[in-house]
């Protein structure tokens, strides 16, 4: 038997759905998850764009980013995620260049100083229907009487196929706004930075939908942590799963797609079997 453990986040319920086994290395073994380099360059552009909107308004230009970037470089810089990357100087300012691209296409797609910003990495902690949910929302901004829900993305716009699952997430913390505030947000954003903003009108039946979700993964991992079986789930993203080395199935699916040529060349696993 496993320890269920005692909320979901966004992130946790997704990754059950994509695959209970990764998400048994994650959340119960606790195996060692390095953040990539994808990863914590978009670490690093959230945390200045939270400081640059914790400004007033007219204070969150791009030469304030500039400043907020260089401050707050320093403290990211000497942190064990950021070191065990290991990178070489060119690497570094190679890092750097990219998360600067990041922050500076927030003004791609909007003007922040424009953006009436209610609250940033704003906690919510509530139950959900039967499950109890912890989420850190990037932004709540006002627009006229309504709340919006925003949420910065760094890394590509996905296609129409693989969408589903960042609204579904955006939407329980819009549920979860509505939970504590009683009032339900208008507008949820997903922030691609430097391309577009995805805005999604939010409607009960979103809701409704994304909590269905929600409620079934609680339920499954109350019956995986209980019989201790967390089946894998095969697919394209265990090219993206950091433990692949631990799992016969990812591997010989890797494998597979890597004779079959459908693993994108730039998954980060596809060199383990190249
Ligand atoms: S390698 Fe694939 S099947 Fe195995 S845990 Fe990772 S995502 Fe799941």
């Amino acid at each position: 038997m496993a320890d269920k453990p005692p909320y979901l986040s966004p992130s946790s319920a997704a990754a059950f759905v994509s695959c209970p086994r990764r998400w048994r290395f994650k959340y119960v073994d606790r195996l060692p998850d390095p953040s990539g380099r994808a990863a914590l360059v978009g670490t690093f552009a959230h945390r200045v764009l939270e400081l640059l909107c914790q400004d007033e308004p007219r204070g969150r230009t791009v030469d304030a980013a500039k400043d907020l970037a260089r401050t707050a470089w320093e403290e990211f810089a000497a942190s064990d995620d950021y070191r065990n990357l290991e990178l070489d100087a060119d690497e570094a300012r190679a890092f750097r260049w990219q998360a600067w691209l990041a922050i500076a296409g927030l003004w791609d797609i909007e003007d922040p100083a424009t953006v009436d910003v209610v609250s940033t990495e704003q906690k919510v902690q509530v139950e959900l229907g039967s499950v109890p949910f912890v989420g850190i929302i990037d932004r709540v901004d006002r627009m006229g009487q309504d709340l919006v829900v925003s949420d910065y993305k760094s890394g590509t716009l996905p296609g129409y196929r693989w969408r589903h699952d960042k609204i579904q997430q955006v939407m329980l913390y819009a549920a979860a706004l509505q939970s504590e505030t009683g009032k339900r947000p208008s507008r949820a954003r997903l922030l691609y930075l430097g391309q577009r903003i995805l805005d999604i009108r939010v409607t009960q039946a979103r809701i409704d939908n994304a909590l269905a979700m929600l409620t079934e993964a609680w339920v499954e991992i109350d019956q995986a942590c209980g019989s201790d079986q967390f089946e894998p789930r095969p697919s394209v993203l265990c090219g993206w799963c950091p433990f692949v080395e631990q799992c016969p199935e990812g591997r010989a699916e890797l494998v597979a797609r890597v004779e079959a040529g459908r693993l994108p060349a730039h998954a980060p696993s596809a060199a383990l079997v190249a």
